[in-house]
Order: structure tokens, then sequence, then C-alpha cells
């Protein structure tokens, strides 16, 4: 049986979002294609009667500064965001996170709304989303909103976009300023499985430093740390961030890791770590990808990994 009878390329969101009206919730919006074909051949979701492929929409192709804001379109592939100067400049985390998914084939076709909507919590775009706290715009025959991203998670797998009815057309989030950085860390299985068995994504801001202030010893104004996964849906690591605030890393950084392994019980996966492992790995990427924000928070958030540690 077809997994699909009819396959759509619209122009425009008003398009695409007539198109799916018109099959009354029996079509669905593709993008990459990467997540939803093979479950669809696996037998994981249904066959449809058409899919709405959304990647020839310009406006949900474009990557820039709008309003003060740093905006990506829902159908940007992984590999433009990672050669984005502009996301290079604001979030590095981003480009770190979807420079690691998947090969290159997948990351030339595979999209961050399609990363977002698919809502598994170990995604590593949507890990860095949630750190830089993004919002999504959604379109609806109702018209479009903004909402946190995160409120986007209903449970794995389980997005509270409708999507055989409405779409993600880009995303926002605040631009980096001056003692603001990001990181992105994971550990991955090397070979065989697609997500990670634990990633990490932090944002930080720092008191105002000089380029040669010791990153360890500068005190943290505010975190934002997003480890996954660790709950059924992406989450924030509220106690970990708490113990973060006021200190210098170097003083608090024991209990920022003593604060997530408190916080998170990671669950066993067959696939991919026992949940003992993987509760050793919140300490393992806390250690790299802090320290790391920090410094760029000293230096630039767009220096390399490893540029002015002596
Ligand atoms: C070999 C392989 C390796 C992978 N490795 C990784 C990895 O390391 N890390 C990782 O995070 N992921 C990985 N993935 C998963 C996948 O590539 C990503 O999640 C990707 O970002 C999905 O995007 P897509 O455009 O292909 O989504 P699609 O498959 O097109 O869609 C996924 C879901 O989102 C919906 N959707 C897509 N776009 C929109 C939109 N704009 N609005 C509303 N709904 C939408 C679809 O209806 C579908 O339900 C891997 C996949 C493969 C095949």
């Amino acid at each position: 049986m077809a997994l699909w009878q009819h396959y759509h390329r619209p122009a425009t969101v008003e398009e695409a979002l007539s198109l799916l009206a018109g099959y009354e919730g029996q079509a669905r919006v593709v993008a990459g294609g990467t997540d939803l074909l093979l479950e669809m051949q696996q037998g994981h979701k249904p066959p449809v009667e058409a899919l709405v492929d959304v990647t020839a929409i310009a406006e949900l192709n474009g990557i820039g500064l709008v309003e003060g804001r740093v905006e990506v379109g829902a159908a940007v592939p992984h590999s433009e965001i990672v050669r984005s100067p502009v996301i290079l400049q604001q979030a590095t985390c981003l480009v770190e996170s979807c420079g690691v998914i998947g090969g290159p084939q997948v990351r030339n076709v595979a999209t961050l709304g399609g990363n977002v909507a698919h809502a598994l919590p170990a995604a590593d775009g949507t890990t860095a989303l949630v750190a830089l706290e993004a919002e999504a715009e959604v379109a609806s025959p109702a018209g479009r909103s903004w909402w946190p991203v995160l409120s986007l998670f209903q449970g794995v797998g389980r997005s509270a976009v409708d999507q055989s009815r409405e779409l993600i057309t880009r995303f926002r989030f605040a631009p980096a300023y001056p003692g603001t950085a990001t990181a992105f860390k994971r550990i991955m299985r090397p070979q065989g499985v697609a997500l990670p068995i634990l990633a990490c994504a932090v944002w930080l801001a720092v008191e105002a430093a000089g380029p040669d202030s010791n990153p360890r010893q500068v005190k943290i104004v505010e975190a934002r740390i997003c480890l996954g996964p660790v709950r059924p849906a992406p989450c924030r690591a509220g106690q970990a961030e708490a113990a973060l605030r006021g200190r210098p890393l170097a003083e608090a950084l024991d209990d920022c890791v003593g604060a997530a392994q408190a916080e998170f019980s990671p669950r066993t996966s067959k696939h991919r770590a026992t949940a003992g492992y993987r509760r050793e790995m919140i300490a393992v990427l806390l250690r790299r990808a802090l320290p790391l924000a920090a410094q760029r928070a000293v230096m630039g958030e767009a220096v390399p990994e490893g540029v002015g540690l002596g």
C-alpha cells in the first residue's frame, strides 16, 4: 500500500494551510522527511492521503536578525545553520548541536522545524533551542502566534502542533550580548543509533569581565541549562541553574553537578545506555559545557573550543 496518495509543494504558508485544511486531517506536513518517512515505512505512523512539503516556502527558509532577535526558518536544514555567520556569532550552541546531527546527507535535508515537531527529548537542535529560551511561531487556520519552544512538547513524540492542520514557520531568540555565551556537548554511540546518549546545552551571562579575566572566577549572573533526554519532554535543569547564580564557576560547579544529578533520573535505554551511565554523563557534560560557555562569555560567543585556555 502506498504511504501517501498526493504530494504537494506549496510556495506560501497560506497555500500550505489551505491544502492541509482541504484534506481534513488526512494530510501531514513533511520537511526533510528523515524522521517522518522512516516512521511511515516502519509502520509507526499511518499512511496519509497527502504529504504537504514545506521546504519550498521562502519565509520558512531564512536566517537573520529581525527586530532585535535572531530568526531561523523552520525549514532551514541543519547544514545551513552550521554555515550561517549570524548563528555562529549569536548562538554557538545551535551550530554545535545541528553540526552533529546524523551525517552530511541527513544534515543537508533535515530541518530544525522537523527536529522540534518530532517532539523527542533527545533531539539535539531542540536541546540548544531550549537553552536559548527560543520561541516558535505556529501558523494555523486561526492565525499565527508565538509559543515558547518548551510549551510545544507534550511527551515522547507528542507535539502540541497538530501536524495535519498547523505548521511551525520560524524560531526566534535573543541575540548574544557582551558577557553572554553558549555551548553544546553530547555523548553519542559511535554507530547505529540516531539520537544521543545524553546531550547538554548551556547559556551563561557573566558579570562584566575583560578578555584576560579567568573564566572560572567570573561571577555567573544567570544560567540556563537543558539536558536531554532526562524526562519524556525536553526540560530546563532549574536546580542546577540556581546553584550557579551569583557565584563563580570554580566555586559552584560541583554544586551544580550535584543538583542536576539529584534533579533527574534518566532512564535505561536498551539501544543507548543504562540509567547509571547516563547519570554519570550528566556530570561529564556539565563539566565540559559550562567551562566552555564561561570562556566564551569572557572572550566572545564565537570563540572556538580550546582558544585562550593556555
Ligand atoms: C541517520 C539519521 C541520523 C539522525 N541523527 C540525529 C541526531 O544525531 N540528532 C538528532 O536530533 N536527530 C537525528 N536524526 C533525526 C532527524 O534527522 C532530525 O530530527 C531532523 O531534524 C528532522 O527533520 P526533518 O525535516 O527531516 O523532519 P521530517 O521527518 O520531515 O518531519 C518530522 C516531524 O515533524 C513534522 N514537521 C516537519 N516540519 C514541520 C513544520 N515546519 N511544522 C510542523 N510540523 C513539521 C512532520 O509532520 C513530522 O511529524 C537522525 C535521523 C536519521 C535518519
